[in-house]
């Protein structure tokens, strides 16, 4: 599954392993819970909630989410802590715009569970807001009309399906467990379901792929008219199978021309189908972009419940502050065994840094379609660190010339090739902030 909350947390912030640090430590506590004011907190209310749930019924190879097999079915005493951590999470929350449920495999959590994970979330959240998007991730396989109905009536409208290929022998070389035929069912099952929004993954570069069945691919995802379609190229992530796969010499990375070549097709494709880039590797008919993840990537402030998951919560409405981030422990174990009033025990977390918070809105911003609110971004950077405007405009420009970047009096946008060295542009831009 996809989780775009990835932002490296500083190991400076790692709590000592001998002492269970909870997010209480970088939350705070609400001062006159539950009924508070805003001004309460210690930190302006998020509108959004990410929850992690850790299960799947197969590890895919190069997969390093948190997930795992349940053999010894805990998902009642997962359901049970979490709606504790929901309780304690709840105060810091304004009316909330986004949820996002990620893992893991939410759509194996059984229905009744799932019901009392929607109730919790109803009596403990305002979810009175029109615009909410509330996504769940399924896998073709678990996404059953009676879970889907369940879903929509506790108020889900949108569903991220995880196809990422339609043949048969590249889920293979991915150890991906599912049936591709199932897809286009679980689509239609959605749909009928009354859920209206879809997002189907992708991944391109796998191994002996060519460009002839990476087109077949979008063909058959466009086929889905869905409204979003997220295209990852493969990348081999420290400690998956995967990549031992790869150091063993059993297969050969994709080659980088044909990589590229694959992104540009994908781009021109789906473009002809009415879904823009807005970011990297993400597609949208227009205003079906993913709300909740347009969060993260503008570095707004986010709750985060389940084991793993990572929050973000500004530390004032100055934005130029900085925000604190933090990331739950990595284990169901000790998840459900520490419970600090509710809050989740924590592997990591970070203080605000307004410097840090500058390049993290470089890194994420640049990626966008929309690109980054330069007037906003210099105006901070002048006031946090004033000797990095001039290297950073300059530096903007560098890559303009370079034909990468567009530069208008307002924003700055990935251009051209700079699309295909994203991540490269953003740390240009990012070495300028000290
Ligand atoms: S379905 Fe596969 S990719 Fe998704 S979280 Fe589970 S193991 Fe990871």
């Amino acid at each position: 599954m996809t989780d775009d909350t990835r932002i490296p947390l500083a190991t400076a912030g790692t709590p000592d392993p001998g002492r269970r640090e909870s997010a209480r430590a970088v939350l705070g506590e609400p001062r006159t819970s539950p009924h508070r004011q805003p001004h309460d907190l210690g930190h302006p209310p998020a509108g959004a909630l990410y929850i992690h749930t850790p299960f799947c019924v197969h590890k895919c190879h190069y997969c390093d989410f948190y997930s795992f097999v349940d053999s010894r079915d805990q998902q009642a005493a997962f359901v049970d802590r979490l709606i504790r951590e929901l309780d304690a999470l709840a105060p810091h929350s304004g009316p909330l715009e986004s949820i996002f449920v990620g893992g893991g495999t939410p759509s194996l959590l059984r229905v009744e569970l799932w019901s009392r994970v929607l109730s919790a979330l109803h009596a403990r959240f305002d979810l009175t807001s029109p615009a909410l998007e509330f996504t769940v991730e399924c896998n073709p396989e678990s996404a059953s009309p009676d879970l889907l109905a369940a879903l929509r009536a506790g108020g889900v409208n949108r569903v991220s399906l995880g196809a990422q290929s339609f043949q048969p022998r590249h889920l293979k070389t991915l150890e991906r467990w599912h049936d591709p035929d199932n897809v286009p069912l679980a689509v239609e099952a959605a749909r009928t379901a009354g859920i209206a929004r879809q997002s189907v993954d992708l991944i391109y570069a796998i191994p002996g792929q060519t460009l002839a069945e990476w087109e077949d691919d979008l063909r058959r995802a466009l086929a889905l008219q869905t409204t979003h379609l997220s295209c990852y190229n493969l990348t081999y992530e420290p400690n998956t199978a995967m990549t031992v796969r790869l150091k063993r010499g059993e297969f050969e990375p994709l080659d980088e021309d044909l990589e590229a070549d694959m992104f540009e097709l994908t781009g021109a494709m789906l473009a002809g189908a009415g879904l823009a880039r807005y970011e990297v590797s993400n597609y949208a008919r227009p205003g079906d972009e993913c709300r909740h993840n347009l969060t993260y990537w503008r570095q707004g402030p986010w709750l985060a419940a389940g084991p793993s998951a990572s929050g973000h919560v500004w530390a004032s409405a100055d934005r130029a502050a900085g925000g604190r981030r933090w990331k739950n422990t990595p284990s169901l174990g000790v998840y459900l065994d520490h419970d600090d009033a509710g809050y989740a025990p924590i592997a990591d977390h970070e203080p605000a840094d307004p410097a840090r918070a500058l390049r993290e809105r470089i890194m994420t911003g640049i990626r966008l379609g929309e690109g980054l609110d330069a007037g906003a971004l210099l105006d901070d950077a002048a006031r946090v660190q004033p000797a990095c405007v001039p290297t950073l405009e300059r530096k903007a420009r560098g890559l303009r010339d370079d034909g990468l970047l567009r530069i208008t009096p307002d924003r700055w946008t990935i251009h051209g090739r700079g699309w295909l060295l994203a991540d490269w542009v953003a740390k240009q831009l990012m070495a300028c902030v000290e």
